[in-house]
């Protein structure tokens, strides 16, 4: 972004000159320097940089000039720059002139001339002007942005998409900018089509899909693309999650051709907390955005060829090797499959949750979401550790969060040093023994229907936030890989205790610890059952899958 500009103006050339080099020599880093012979040329300048978008934080100008003085050239500057700070230089004889113009030309501070040692009178009046304004001065935005209404899915899905890649990105609620010129100009032009995303450089995107907008803005230069390179892999991974992560990171490390496929981006739940501050080595926690990009560096770092939004569609095996179908019809081959999709919240089956879902009602903690509902009424359906941390985060934006526990209390299902935090924090009220009856709503979600130890009751508030049960992403497995009853993938021993295991179970050994029913085939993490679901654990089981891996490649090579 283009730096600020800092006017002189004077008449004198060795003057002019002479000002200039004590400018640039105290603030050519935060702001550029520009000097200007005559008024009119000064004026001419701001003309230009305001056409060019570009701010002027401060004139500095000499009073005494033909045509026209300092006071009246900074009377002009007010009409173009009316926010920039003006300084008037002077001889001792004008210093009437100056007291007068504080007020007429809206003059800061007078300077007399000559304002040597620049450390002792120019510098620090400067500095004291330049704080001020820069204090106030709200840069515009000049990267990714999108524009949509705040009850839009649609709109709701991209912004999840870039907060979840890290990606700095502006919202523009069409509806608070309605009248905006250029806004009015921008949606004409795009038939009144919502949402619209718009580049830095480049076309503006309507409704863009993730995998269209990942290659728009160059994820790739994080290690993310949807296309694979090769077709054939030592170890594929599907799910970013911190077990597939680490899975990958130490695969690669360990000199494995490594592609890890993910859906949405890199981190998985993990990368919608808030803040994790129970996982060792940061005792201060740490943000799951912040944990998600450590580890797809370090994956990047590693070569892990990471396919990103891309999803894996169904599993099979041919000659020996275990193949893939991605959701774009690619096929990709490997040695070994490590299975990390984790899980996903339960959908909340009450009336109105379809219609609502994205337009105020949502699944996860969506932190994208959480900036919007300053001083606003939202509703925590739910009683766990995750449903916890979502009410500490949104409780510093938020008016009034409402937590909705199905049991006694949060006791049973939280863990105490949230429990807590929570209770000592005014703006959060607890109601136990209650459940969701329903969600109310046309255009966007208005109230909750509940029923609690005092009977049934309307709320109105402005967003719901759900996180009951998982539910692991296992569906489009098919019969391939056993699971349990409630779609875990079975591994290790227990999958000759499946019903079905010893007729699946093609080898004679006994599967590896995480090895599920399709030997060469692991499983780690949350979609593991009887996984304890935690982060640690899952780096934990991915760090062990690949030491499983290299034992069964050791086998095949035999
Ligand atoms: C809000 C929240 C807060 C939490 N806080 C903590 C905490 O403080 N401490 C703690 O220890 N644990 C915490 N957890 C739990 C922790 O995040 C999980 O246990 C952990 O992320 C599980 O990791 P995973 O790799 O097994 O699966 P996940 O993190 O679920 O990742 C699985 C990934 O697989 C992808 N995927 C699924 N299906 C496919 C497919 N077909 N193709 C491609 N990709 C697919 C998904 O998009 C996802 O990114 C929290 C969870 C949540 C939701």
């Amino acid at each position: 972004m283009a730096r600020p500009v800092l006017i002189a103006v004077d008449d004198e050339k060795e003057v002019l000159r002479s000002v200039e080099r004590d400018l640039r020599r105290k603030f050519a880093d935060r702001l550029r320097i520009v000097g200007a012979q005559a008024p009119d040329v000064a004026l001419n300048v701001m003309r230009e940089l305001k056409e060019r978008n570009e701010p002027v934080a401060l004139i500095l100008s000499d009073q005494r000039m033909p045509k026209m003085n300092g006071v009246e050239m900074l009377e002009e500057a007010d009409c173009i720059f009316p926010n920039a700070k003006r300084v008037l230089l002077t001889a001792y004889a004008d210093t009437e002139a100056a007291i007068r113009a504080i007020n007429s030309a809206k003059v800061d501070y007078y300077l007399m001339k000559p304002w040597n040692p620049p450390e002792e009178t120019l510098y620090p009046v400067l500095e004291d002007l330049l704080d001020d304004w820069f204090a106030e001065y709200d840069p515009p935005f000049e990267g990714i942005k999108i524009f949509g209404h705040r009850w839009s899915p649609e709109t709701h899905a991209l912004k999840d998409f870039l907060a979840r890649n890290q990606v700095p990105y502006q919202w523009i609620d069409v509806e608070h900018a309605k009248g905006d010129p250029d806004l009015d100009r921008l949606v004409a032009e795009n038939h009144g089509k919502l949402p619209l995303v718009t580049l830095p450089e480049g076309p503006c995107l309507q409704n863009p899909a993730t995998a269209e907008l990942a290659e728009r803005i160059g994820l790739s230069q994080v290690g993310l693309s949807s296309q694979a390179k090769s077709e054939f892999y030592d170890l594929a991974i599907v799910g970013g999650g911190p077990a597939g992560l680490a899975a990958a990171v130490y695969g690669a490390s360990e000199g494995l051709s490594t592609v890890l496929i993910e859906k949405d981006a890199p981190g998985g739940q993990a990368g919608s907390s808030s803040l994790i501050e129970n996982y060792l080595g940061f005792p201060k926690g740490l943000s799951g955005a912040e944990l998600a990009r450590r580890a797809r560096d370090q994956a990047h770092r590693f070569k892990v060829e990471m396919l990103s939004p891309q999803e894996a569609r169904s599993i099979g095996e041919n000659n020996g090797y275990r193949t893939i179908e991605l959701g774009d019809g690619q096929l990709l081959s490997c040695r070994a499959l490590l299975l990390s999709m984790g899980v996903s919240y339960r959908r909340l089956d009450v009336p109105g949750e379809e219609k609502l879902y994205g337009k105020g009602v949502y699944y996860g903690a969506t932190l994208s979401e959480a900036m919007s509902c300053a001083d606003e009424r939202v509703v925590i359906i739910g009683g766990a550790n995750s449903a916890g941390q979502a009410a500490m985060h949104f409780c510093k934006y938020a008016r009034e969060v409402l937590m909705l526990v199905r049991g006694l209390g949060l006791s049973d299902t939280m863990s105490q040093y949230l429990v807590d935090r929570i209770q000592d924090t005014p703006n959060i009220e607890i109601r136990p023994h209650t459940q969701t009856k329903g969600l109310v709503g046309e255009e966007r979600l208005e109230k909750i229907q509940v029923a609690g130890p005092g009977g049934e009751e309307t709320i109105e508030c402005d967003g719901v936030f759900i996180f009951i049960g998982a539910e692991p992403h296992t569906a489009w497995l098919g019969d391939a890989i056993l699971r349990d009853d409630k779609g875990f993938i079975v591994t290790g021993a227990d999958v000759l205790e499946h019903p079905r295991g010893k007729e699946v179970w093609p080898l004679k050994r006994p599967p590896m610890l995480l090895e599920t029913s399709m030997p060469g085939v692991f499983a780690a993490g949350d979609v593991r059952s009887g996984s304890v679901k935690r982060v640690a654990s899952s780096v934990g089981q991915g760090s062990i899958a690949v030491q499983l891996v290299h034992e069964f490649l050791r086998e095949v090579k035999a």
